[in-house]
């Protein structure tokens, strides 16, 4: 009987003696994507702690459900603590569109994203009841959502005002104005609009409309009532430009007589040419950065992207923004039919609904078809009229032009013709178009 108590205080002692690693959790259970904190341990021997190290190393993938451990290691004493990653987050439903399913509206009940932490995959089932739909969502490890929806039968769209923002008129011309209004109610809608000054300049017109159900929406339209351009005057315009060898000949020949022109300029010659224009009173036009027919005329983007870098080279040298532009070709040309079908359909509104005015020609003076000097001056001079304006077509790159331009300018001072440019508020000069 003494040899066994002996034996168990034995082993008892021999226990007390070994080293035993203590931790505050022994199962961890974490939610995936959630940082690990190991648990904090104490290793006692005969009851008392001792600080002797200990290696604690783990292989938990926070990121991917599963079941791991921590291994606490003393000498030969191992001390495991379970690691559970698992998913307690709930999914959750995104709805686009009103808050509630509008009957009247024609809401897609369907049309909303579901989110969650984990799964990529979320099973949702829609059921509809009489006054709502609900919404149930499960992810994988069973975490569940359930959202419902009203479902509502009343108008609350606006009507929606079909108008371009930008309208463009000649003084002395009413407003033509074909505006209306679509709504979800199918009902006619009256666009009621105020009276507004049709003086030269911008002006603002507000368009109202209101459904039956006292929805209302409001367009605003910007109405460019523009001048005409007067009979009996010579528009000079120059397109292409500059030319670093030929348009400071051109505006020296301008500026000896006291006359302004207008310049459709591209990317070519040297900045300072385009501020000189600028500096002298000529008007800056925009005629393409590139003016490369297949670039341009690829499609509507390629086009403003070319246009709008003309802008800002403009801008950049006279940090004045020109909205007055020439198509290159003008807009009836119909080598844009090789690159897009209907393009200067397009563009020629595209360009009025973005703020923009274009103006083509009445006098081509052939000088970019290679005409000789004599051709160009019969050509202009017997074209020039006292009863229209004339928008004379040059091109300031060209040596014939720079070297004929004095004696048509002579011949057309001598003639009684006066001269100016096109101005931001100038009636447009439009061709017919063929594409
Ligand atoms: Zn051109």
């Amino acid at each position: 009987m003494k040899k066994v108590l002996f034996i168990i205080l034995l082993i008892f002692i021999i226990y007390l003696a070994m080293p035993h690693i203590i931790t505050d959790k022994n199962k961890v259970y974490l939610n995936v994507h959630e940082k690990l904190i190991v648990p904090n341990y104490k290793v006692k021997i005969f009851l008392l702690n001792t600080n002797k190290k200990t290696v604690i190393t783990e292989n938990v993938d926070s990121d991917k459900l599963g079941t791991y451990y921590i291994n606490y290691k003393y000498g030969i004493i191992n001390h495991l603590v379970l690691v559970k990653v698992v998913d307690k987050t709930h999914p959750y439903i995104e709805f686009c569109g009103p808050k509630n399913i509008n009957l009247f509206d024609n809401t897609d009940f369907l049309n909303y994203k579901v989110h969650d932490n984990y799964d990529t995959n979320i099973n949702v089932k829609v059921k509809k009841y009489k006054d709502k739909y609900v919404y149930i969502l499960k992810d994988k490890s069973g975490n569940k959502s359930i959202v419902e929806r009203k479902i509502t039968n009343e108008d609350t769209l606006a009507p929606l005002i079909v108008a371009p923002s930008n309208i463009f008129i000649n003084e002395g011309e009413g407003l033509n104005s074909n505006f209306y209004a679509i709504d979800n109610s199918k009902e006619k809608i009256k666009v009621e609009e105020k009276n507004i000054d049709l003086g030269v300049g911008r002006h603002i017109l507000v368009l109202k409309a209101k459904d039956s159900k006292g929805n209302v929406s409001e367009k605003k339209v910007n109405i460019n009532v523009l001048k005409k351009l007067k009979k009996g005057y010579i528009y000079l315009t120059f397109d292409d430009g500059p030319g670093d060898l030929t348009t400071p000949t051109v505006l020296d020949t301008l500026k000896e007589r006291g006359i302004h022109a207008t310049f459709f300029v591209t990317g070519n010659g040297s900045d300072s040419l385009i501020r000189r224009e600028y500096d002298e009173g000529n008007s800056i036009g925009l005629h393409t950065m590139s003016h490369i027919y297949s670039n341009v005329y690829k499609d509507p983007k390629s086009y403003f992207n070319d246009l709008y870098a003309v802008r800002n080279r403009v801008y950049n040298i006279t940090g004045m923004k020109s909205d007055i532009i020439r198509f290159p070709g003008g807009s009836s040309n119909t080598i844009s039919k090789h690159y897009k079908l209907g393009i200067m359909s397009y563009l020629t509104k595209e360009v009025e609904d973005r703020g923009f005015r274009y103006y083509d020609w009445n006098i081509n003076s052939g000088d970019a078809e290679g005409k000789s000097k004599e051709k160009i001056y019969n050509i202009v001079t017997s074209k020039l009229s006292h009863n229209r304006p004339n928008i004379v077509l040059f091109h300031d790159t060209k040596k014939n032009t720079m070297e004929i331009l004095p004696s048509i300018l002579d011949y057309a001072i001598s003639n009684g013709y006066k001269f100016d440019t096109i101005k931001e508020n100038d009636a447009e000069v439009k061709q017919r178009i063929f594409n």
